[in-house]
């Protein structure tokens, strides 16, 4: 707190998540946070924009011309990986971004309840070859 004042580039913001049903509505489509943002707190946003990408390029490239069917299997393929990714941002955000005064022993077992759950949330399961 001491140093608010003196640094200049002070960064603050409030963290949220982009937690939506559809991620698209006629041929307009959501990639990356617009659609899903996990926060900074899950520190994998990036992952789900370029996963989500890859995907959704993919699936408009088989799909033909068909493009309500790629945004559906897009949304199909990316919502595990995305839900897991989400969940971790609100596990950090429950069991650690807390007020002080607590054990270094009850910090090592939130460490590893967020490791876990990031082991989970790190790789995209079954990804698709589009070649
Ligand atoms: C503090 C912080 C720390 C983070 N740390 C990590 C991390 O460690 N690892 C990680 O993977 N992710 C991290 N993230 C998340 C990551 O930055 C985002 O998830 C990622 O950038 C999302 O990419 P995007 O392309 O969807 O959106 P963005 O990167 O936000 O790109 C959207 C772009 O659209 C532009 N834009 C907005 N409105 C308009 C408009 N009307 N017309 C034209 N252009 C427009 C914006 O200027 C922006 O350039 C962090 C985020 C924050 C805020």
């Amino acid at each position: 707190m001491d140093y608010l004042d003196i640094c200049d580039d002070f960064y603050f913001d409030i963290a949220t998540q982009v937690c939506m049903e559809s991620w698209s509505q006629g041929r307009v489509v959501l990639v990356g946070d617009s659609g899903y943002c996990p926060s900074p707190l899950s520190g994998q946003g990036t992952s789900l924009a370029l996963v989500g990408a890859y995907v959704l390029a993919g699936e408009l490239k088989m799909a033909n011309g068909a493009y309500m069917t790629a945004f559906e299997r897009y949304k199909t393929l990316m919502s595990p990986f995305i839900n897991a990714n989400q969940e971790l941002g609100m596990l950090v955000n429950q069991t650690f971004l807390l007020p002080g005064g607590i054990s270094q022993e009850e910090i090592n077992i939130r460490t590893k309840s967020i490791m876990n759950s990031l082991e989970n949330a790190a790789y995209v399961k079954n990804l698709l070859n589009y070649d």
